[in-house]
């Protein structure tokens, strides 16, 4: 006769609108793609990234647009960055005269630290994206904040205004 687990454990999946999803799809296929390269890189060729780098820049191209044209501007950030890493790779190759050996060791570096460090802003932009209007949902974690009776999530902790208790509550009046 035991309840088991949470109630509306659905609601923790996040909605996006459409463009927001697309946004998000195409920033995590370049966030992959980066990944992709820096291990073909390190595993396989330099030159891959011949193949590789074009994608990247594509997918950047049409994830800053994507993102842009959704009104989520920090996505479009991240494009950007992808665009910008792929011309510094570009365009050192060509002032340094860089031979696929000369470029092997600071692509395998500088791909590592780019693709690390781009994991947890594409996290925590999917995290923040726009597109979940529910005020009735915790914003950490999506539990739904119905019939609390205080301002502090049972699920993940978070505390929010208690204004929003207001709001699923409403005060009945006469
Ligand atoms: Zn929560």
């Amino acid at each position: 006769m035991v309840e088991s687990g949470p109630v509306e454990r659905r609601t923790r999946r996040r909605r996006f609108s459409r463009p927001i999803a697309w946004a998000l799809r195409v920033a995590w296929a370049g966030w992959l793609s980066c990944a992709v390269a820096e291990g073909l890189i390190v595993f396989w060729d330099v030159e891959s990234v011949l193949v590789t780098g074009p994608i990247i820049l594509l997918l950047a191209l049409i994830g800053i647009i994507l993102a842009w044209s959704a009104g989520y501007r920090a996505l479009a950030l991240l494009g950007l960055a992808n665009a910008l890493i792929c011309l510094l790779f570009f365009s050192l190759v060509i002032s340094l005269n860089w031979k696929p050996p000369d470029a092997k060791t600071p692509f395998a570096i500088m791909g590592f630290l780019y693709t690390l460090s781009t994991l947890p802003i594409a996290c925590w932009l999917t995290q923040r994206a726009p597109g979940r209007p529910n005020p009735w949902e915790c914003l950490e974690c999506g539990y739904l904040l119905y019939g609390l009776t205080e301002p502090r999530c049972p699920e993940c902790g978070r505390v929010f205004d208690p204004a929003v208790l207001n709001t699923i509550h409403p005060p009945i009046s006469s």
